[in-house]
């Protein structure tokens, strides 16, 4: 989809701090982090929700949202983490390609999935490192 922001991080046309990537699949850090360490499970292939989705891409985002929330647990220890998934713009969602959002929480955080603060690349860049080390460390 050549207006698609997460097809062009999928290609590498568009910048983003990668933590992982396999044949169906690619991760980064999310560019409006709801906390730090959010970051979004995407599948290469393009589907604007899950209701379009192929169930390889669907297993494999279920199965890596789970593999890289065990990675954010040992690089951050937060006391929660949130796998969210919006489909439509009634239900939340602001980029039509299908992904599961990963947020590590704080007790006390408030719970919304939207960041206000664009963070910098440095940031994202330190904490994706922090997570791609641990996630070495997974089987
Ligand atoms: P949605 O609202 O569709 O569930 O989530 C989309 C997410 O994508 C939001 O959390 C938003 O901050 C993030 N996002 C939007 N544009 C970009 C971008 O260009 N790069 C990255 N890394 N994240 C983005
Ligand atoms: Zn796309």
């Amino acid at each position: 989809m050549r207006d698609c922001i997460f097809c062009k991080i999928v290609a590498g046309l568009a910048p983003a701090a990668r933590v992982h990537e396999d044949e169906l699949t690619v991760s980064f850090m999310d560019l409006f982090p709801a906390s730090r360490g959010h970051l979004l499970v995407v599948p290469k292939r393009h589907f604007s929700d899950i209701l379009g989705a192929d169930e390889a891409s669907l297993v494999r985002v279920a199965a890596n949202s789970r593999r890289i929330a065990l990675a954010l647990k040992r690089a951050l220890a937060p006391d929660g983490i949130g796998v969210h998934q919006l489909n439509g713009a009634a239900a939340g969602q602001t980029v039509f390609h299908y992904h599961m959002h990963l947020i590590p929480r704080r007790m006390g955080d408030p719970l919304g999935l939207h960041g206000r603060r664009q963070a910098s690349e440095l940031e994202l860049a330190e904490v994706a490192a922090l997570i791609s080390e641990a996630l070495l460390g997974i089987p």
